[in-house]
């Protein structure tokens, strides 16, 4: 299928040729292969991305980055995805979980301290929110921050953090005021090395050469110049964020769907079955069919988003929408090319990666639950 560019910028084109280019030297078929198998962290391909500059993608120019757009976030977003959902969520959790809430709420100190080091790949970053009793409910987090001194001492439990246990520092959640609920939230930036904080990879279906972690704090000590935002005020720092969040995920399934069409599009043309190509069965053909059409509509959600939101619209509804759609079109996809490959779909390789890659497209980043959840007050409901 012709890769479609709906409208997107000279720039836009290039930018994506180029860190294709770079991903194809440095993270070939087999070693992405390896890489699932052992699950092991993209180091190589991380730094690669780092050296060419492609860290410093959303940041502001003030502080040395590119200050790219939605859109321009989400073609590149698109493009790591495509390649590799696990070097794109390595990207995405040092550069946008922990990255962009710095930028976006740290003081000026903390953004000199992290920003250039984070930019330069020197620093990797992940968010911890999600507790054992507390998943979709995030104010429900228990994990107690309590004041002592000029600090805050951290006792408490959390799960399914990716990339913690490659981590530096983290951007946690922390209740400072547990009888507040929402309002009792505050973010705090943790050191990995500091006594009392424990890490510990977990065994999931796919994307695993970014593990996610049980996070472990007892009597974790962090300095109170180390808040983000105000004490109390984390729950609007949350927020803040989620609008980027999901349109890249959604724009990362965008590039996934694509890929699964590429790879089963290739065994098509090769496989014979009853003395002919199985690509000249018309069931064959039809799920092609189908998977082109929710292909391009996570596609149109994802940039048609992206450009309301380049325009400011708040399009809090439709990038609820956008992650929704793509998702689940993701997945969906990958369920017809398992199936299109028949038992070479089923076993090691590619395209058995890729579905298990996309079953967490739903789950991450807000359920499509909690989504549909919004979508429908968005509608007054
Ligand atoms: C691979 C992976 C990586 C992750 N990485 C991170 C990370 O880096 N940092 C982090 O903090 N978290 C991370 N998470 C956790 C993720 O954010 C949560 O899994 C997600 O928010 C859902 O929470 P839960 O799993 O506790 O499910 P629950 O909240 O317990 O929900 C269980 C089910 O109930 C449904 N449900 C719950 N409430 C409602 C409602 N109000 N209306 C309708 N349905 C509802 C949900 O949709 C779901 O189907 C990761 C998860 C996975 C699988």
């Amino acid at each position: 299928m012709p890769y479609k560019t709906f409208g997107f910028t000279e720039e836009q084109i290039l930018m994506r040729d180029s860190v294709l280019g770079l991903l194809e030297r440095v993270l070939p078929p087999e070693k992405i292969s390896a890489q699932d198998k052992a699950s092991e962290y993209p180091h190589e391909s991380f730094k690669a991305l780092a050296d060419a500059g492609w860290l410093t993608l959303p940041f502001d120019e003030a502080y040395g980055g590119m200050g790219a757009g939605y859109k321009d976030f989400a073609v590149f977003i698109e493009a790591l995805g495509y390649h590799y959902p696990g070097i794109r969520t390595a990207y995405m959790t040092t550069v946008v979980y922990g990255g962009l809430y710095i930028q976006n709420l740290g003081s000026e100190a903390l953004k000199q301290e992290f920003l250039p080091p984070i930019m330069k790949g020197e620093r990797r970053m992940a968010v911890a929110m999600t507790e054992p009793q507390s998943g979709s409910d995030v104010a429900g987090i228990r994990l107690r921050a309590t004041r002592d001194g000029d600090g805050y001492v951290l006792n408490g439990q959390k799960v399914y953090i990716t990339n913690a246990h490659e981590s530096d520092y983290l951007v946690v959640a922390v209740k400072t005021d547990p009888e507040a609920g929402r309002k009792g939230i505050s973010l705090v930036i943790v050191d990995t090395t500091d006594p009392g904080f424990e890490a510990r990879p977990m065994d999931p279906l796919g994307s695993r050469s970014t593990l996610l972690n049980e996070v472990f704090f007892d009597d974790v000590r962090v300095p109170a110049s180390r808040l983000l935002g105000e004490e109390n005020g984390g729950w609007k720092g949350l927020m803040q964020g989620l609008n980027l969040e999901r349109i890249l995920i959604a724009a990362a399934a965008s590039g996934q769907c694509l890929k699964i069409i590429e790879i089963a599009k290739q065994f098509v043309e090769d496989r014979k079955a009853f003395g002919k190509r199985i690509a000249d069965f018309q069931a064959v053909a039809h799920k092609f069919a189908e998977m082109a059409m929710m292909t391009e509509t996570a596609r149109l959600h994802t940039y048609s988003t992206a450009e309301m939101l380049d325009a400011g619209e708040d399009a809090i509804q439709e990038t609820a929408m956008a992650k929704v759609v793509a998702t689940e079109n993701n997945f969906k996809v990958a369920d017809l090319g398992v199936h299109i490959m028949g038992a070479a779909g089923y076993v090691q390789g590619d395209m058995q990666r890729l579905f298990r890659d996309a079953r967490l497209g739903t789950i991450g980043g807000g359920t499509s639950d909690i989504l549909r959840n919004v979508i429908a007050q968005r509608m007054e409901l």
